[in-house]
């Protein structure tokens, strides 16, 4: 049976004291909260918040991601952080690819690949984000988009990375926008992406690997999107800050 998840991406917001408020009270919800062995929550943190909340949160319920990764190993790389020293903190994900990335930081499909590179190398787990603009959208090309994003990143990993791999669909058009995808428009693309990771990969595979919906998910959508037959949870944004409405979503998965 494949893993449930929901991973709240907190973005470039908080302080660390002010995170780590926020973690202890997710992870105290978790401990109380009957949360089954094949569900898994995750908040993906800033850098800086990482060594102070993996202390105070120890190897519970709730695991640590980091939202980026360097795609270099080490060396003269200024303002750059490894994978490694990530691992060394006690993150055990990163989320590689997010959309906010592959527009502000320049992100292509090539640097992912080093960056997937650099987390299976050192242990970690890449939460894999792919998805559409709404222009591509429009035009009818969302699947092609996907499909381009799944293999140019994807299609050289080997199989026991792939198993360790979480991905992740984020329509573009609905990250932080309040504009979410109709379950059937996430389920239709999250059934598509199992089919390509299925020709690349095989049917075990494919169906045994975590397909998250991203975009706009919050308290009163979640349930219905969790509830699609390939959507294995969700990557949460502006919802993984507000305590009442992510405790919400983790009950909906
Ligand atoms: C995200 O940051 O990955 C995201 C999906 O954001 P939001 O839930 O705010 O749309």
């Amino acid at each position: 049976m494949r893993k449930k998840i929901v991973a709240g991406n907190w973005k470039m917001n908080t302080l660390p004291a002010k995170g780590e408020e926020l973690a202890i009270e997710i992870n105290a919800f978790l401990n109380d909260f009957q949360l089954n062995d094949n569900t898994k929550v995750i908040i993906a943190i800033p850098y800086t918040h990482i060594d102070r909340i993996v202390q105070r949160i120890g190897s519970g319920k709730l695991a640590v991601a980091s939202q980026n990764c360097s795609q270099f190993e080490k060396g003269a790389y200024t303002g750059e952080v490894s994978a490694e020293m990530i691992k060394s903190l006690g993150a055990k994900y990163v989320i590689v690819g997010h959309s906010e990335r592959r527009q502000f930081f320049g992100d292509n499909d090539e640097l992912i690949s080093l960056k997937l590179t650099q987390c299976y190398q050192n242990g970690l787990l890449p939460i894999f984000c792919c998805g559409e603009s709404l222009d591509e959208r429009n035009q009818n090309q969302h699947y092609d988009v996907v499909k381009t994003q799944l293999i140019n990143s994807l299609a050289q990993v080997g199989k026991s990375d792939i198993e360790n791999t979480i991905i992740a669909y984020e329509p573009v058009w609905a990250i932080g926008t309040g504009q979410t995808a109709t379950p059937e428009q996430a389920q239709d693309m999250h059934a598509f992406i199992r089919k390509i990771v299925k020709d690349l990969f095989g049917s075990e595979i494919a169906a045994g690997l975590s397909i998250l919906y991203g975009g706009s998910v919050n308290a009163g959508n979640a349930e219905e999107l969790f509830a699609c037959e390939d959507i294995d949870g969700g990557l949460v944004g502006g919802a993984s800050l507000k305590i009442e409405e992510f405790k919400t979503i983790i009950r909906s998965v």
